[in-house]
């Protein structure tokens, strides 16, 4: 190739990155190289730690460096209301509101027929035991507002209700087939505010 060896390393590492393509990759590696060694080194060194150090909450599936994380072993917490969410960065979204004082639970994905992920393949059976163990009032169904979010909260809903717990959907207002994270503070606010019971 072009390019020594441990540069094409270094490109072929950061291709791994989403919406990195070759000639970005190129760019960054490039840029590494005038980086100061120390730099460098607390960059690696982060890399390395955010994997050893961050585990899944055995709750909620948030992450965390303790486990339960603390959201789960926090005593001021609302135990009777549980906000269910697709992926981690969605419960650091809704703690950035400040306005939800409840619990979580995060599914690591969406139910999705298309991509053959089914309700099994996420952590729903986990939550169906929880809401056996925890004094549950009220379930918030905060799944992205995309079609497998959709399906993800109407499978929930129709498992769920049976059992008598209010079961409610995040008000829309988010834009439609995009990610709860990125919605900012006040829609998300607006639209927690505005759930409606399935
Ligand atoms: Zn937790």
């Amino acid at each position: 190739m072009y390019y020594p060896e441990p540069v094409t390393k270094l490109i072929d590492s950061f291709m791994k990155l989403p919406g990195i393509g070759p000639k970005t990759a190129a760019r960054l590696a490039f840029y590494v190289l005038t980086m100061k060694e120390d730099t460098v080194l607390e960059f690696a060194k982060a890399l390395v730690n955010v994997k050893r150090e961050i585990t899944y909450c055995s709750v909620c599936g948030h992450i965390t460096e303790k486990d339960p994380c603390y959201i789960c072993s926090d005593p001021h917490r609302d135990r009777t209301t549980i906000c269910v969410v697709e992926e981690p960065k969605d419960v650091i979204a809704m703690e950035k509101m400040k306005e939800y004082n409840g619990l979580y639970h995060v599914l690591h994905g969406s139910i999705s027929p298309m991509e053959g992920i089914g309700p099994e393949d996420i952590k729903i059976p986990e939550l169906l035991k929880r809401l056996q163990d925890e004094k549950v009032k009220e379930l918030i169904l905060a799944t992205d507002p995309n079609i497998e979010g959709e399906a993800t909260a109407m499978y929930i809903s129709r498992l769920v209700k049976p059992s008598g717990i209010k079961v409610t959907r995040i008000a829309h207002g988010l834009p439609v087939g995009g990610d709860l994270e990125y919605a900012d503070e006040v829609t998300l606010s607006k639209a927690l505010e505005g759930r409606r019971e399935l």
